[in-house]
C-alpha cells in the first residue's frame, strides 16, 4: 500500500473531516465509489431502487458534522426476507443497535477480548482509517470500528485481503462478543 502527495484526500465540504483517499478510488462518475470510506457513520441497511436495480444499502455520513455523503453498497440482490430476524445486537455501554440477527455470518472469530462476530453489515458504527496488520490467518487491510453513540471500540471491517482465501472476508465486520449485549 502506497500513498503518494499527489494521491487527493477526499474531505467533508462541511467540515473537512478526511473521508477517502484518492487511490482507494473505485469508480468515478455522479457519484465518486470507493473502496473504503474513513470518518464515516454506516446507518442501517434498507433496500433501494437504483436506476441498475434492487439493492441492500446503507446511507453514510460524515461522522463529525453528521453531513449524509452517500450510501453503502450492502448486498446487490433482492433481499426477500428482510424482516430481521431476531437477536439484535446493540452496544454494550449504550444499547446503540449495532447488528441484525440475519446479518450474522459466523461466530468462529478471535479478538483480543476473546469470541468476535463476523456480520454482513454493522449500523450506526463509525469507521476509523484502513491499515494492514497481520493476523492469525494473514496479512490483511483493516479499519477500526467504534460505537456511533459512546465511541466504544467494537471490532473491525476487514477493507482488503490478500489470500483467495479470506476474500470472502472483504467488506464485512467483525464485532467483539464482549463489546454486545443480544436483544430478542
Ligand atoms: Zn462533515
Ligand atoms: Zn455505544
Amino acid at each position: 500500500m502506497e500513498s503518494t502527495a499527489r494521491d487527493p484526500l477526499y474531505s467533508c465540504r462541511n467540515c473537512r473531516n478526511p473521508l477517502a483517499l484518492g487511490n482507494d478510488l473505485a469508480k468515478s462518475g455522479q457519484a465518486y465509489m470507493f473502496l473504503h470510506a474513513m470518518n464515516i457513520v454506516l446507518g442501517p441497511k434498507q433496500e433501494k431502487k437504483l436506476i441498475t436495480g434492487l439493492f441492500s444499502i446503507a446511507e453514510i455520513y460524515c461522522s463529525k458534522c453528521g453531513e449524509e455523503l452517500g450510501w453503502k453498497y450492502v448486498q446487490a440482490y433482492d433481499l426477500k426476507n428482510s424482516a430481521s430476524v431476531p437477536p439484535l445486537y446493540s452496544c454494550r455501554n449504550c444499547l446503540n443497535p449495532l447488528a441484525l440477527g440475519d446479518d450474522l455470518v459466523s461466530t468462529k472469530f478471535k479478538a483480543k477480548s476473546g469470541q468476535a462476530y463476523m456480520f454482513h453489515h454493522a449500523m450506526n458504527v463509525v469507521l476509523g482509517p484502513k491499515y494492514d496488520k497481520h493476523l492469525l490467518t494473514g496479512l490483511h487491510t483493516i479499519a477500526d470500528i467504534y460505537c456511533s453513540k459512546c465511541g466504544n471500540e467494537l471490532g473491525w471491517k476487514y477493507v482488503q485481503t490478500y489470500d483467495l482465501k479470506q476474500r470472502y472476508k472483504e467488506g464485512k465486520f467483525v464485532l467483539e462478543k464482549l463489546k454486545m449485549i443480544q436483544q430478542y
